[in-house]
């Protein structure tokens, strides 16, 4: 059983006039014995929300795979660190469908990431379709197989499960898929890295909310859950952090 870890994944939202509500998940994170918390704001606001945080770990919600160079748009691991970034999300589903990441973008990201210290969490998700057709536990195996970095054992590697039906959309998977799949994910890990598969935690994303998030803390092998709109507000987050402690 592991410590359990809830992040903010704020996406595309927020400003500096909302950093108050950092401050107020971190005051109530201090609280949560137990529970690991951190918040990924848009790279805007890191530095600010560094500052805000008391400590409270922040982190990018995504990181090029080169360390500097003519990538137009792009922030690496030496600039998140700068700004004292402690955390970054690789692959999540908007960015796979959105900037079209493959698996071996993902990898190269997690593998720089990880060099350079910052905790590292790749998502994975199937979509309706390949749940319809019965291949949502081959198509997660698949993906995390080629996004996991080789050097998983350098850092503090963590995996996102966030089914991309689940996402933004209300329809929480149930206990038992979630259970079917984190099961399935910490098989491929073990498979993978052996026993230090087992020392890697597994969240859950996708429409947690404050209702939802003890019956989802409760199923097997899911140690923490990646949340987004839910994450926007003080209000929101912190019944889901207690629910973690
Ligand atoms: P929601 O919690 O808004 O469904 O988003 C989940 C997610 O994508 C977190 O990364």
């Amino acid at each position: 059983v592991h410590r359990k870890l809830v992040v903010g994944n704020w996406k595309m939202n927020g400003n500096l006039n909302q950093l108050g509500e950092i401050a107020a998940i971190a005051a109530a994170a201090k609280e949560a014995a137990g529970v690991d918390v951190a918040i990924c704001p848009p790279f805007t606001l890191i530095a600010a929300a560094v500052a805000r945080s008391g400590g409270l770990p922040i982190g990018g919600q995504d990181v090029h795979s080169a360390e500097s160079g003519a990538h137009t748009g792009n922030v690496s691991a030496p600039m998140l660190q700068e700004v004292h970034a402690r955390l970054v999300i690789v692959g999540h589903s908007e960015r796979r469908a959105e900037q079209h990441e493959t698996d071996a973008e993902v990898r190269a990201k997690a593998e720089t990431a990880l060099r350079h210290g910052l905790q590292t969490i790749v998502c994975v998700g199937e979509s309706e379709m390949d749940r319809a057709a019965r291949d949502h536990v081959a198509v997660v195996t698949a993906q995390l197989e080629g996004s996991l970095p080789d050097q998983a054992h350098d850092g503090e590697l963590v995996v996102a499960y966030e089914p991309i039906w689940a996402i933004g959309t209300g329809n929480v998977a149930t206990p038992e898929d979630i259970a079917e799949m984190h099961a399935a994910i910490r098989a491929a890990l073990v498979e993978r890295l052996g026993e230090f598969g087992e020392r890697i935690r597994i969240l859950y994303g996708g429409s947690v909310k404050a209702d939802n998030a003890a019956a989802i803390f409760a199923v097997p092998h899911v140690d923490g859950a990646l949340v987004g709109g839910a994450s926007l507000t003080a209000d929101q987050f912190v019944p889901i952090i207690e629910a973690a402690a």
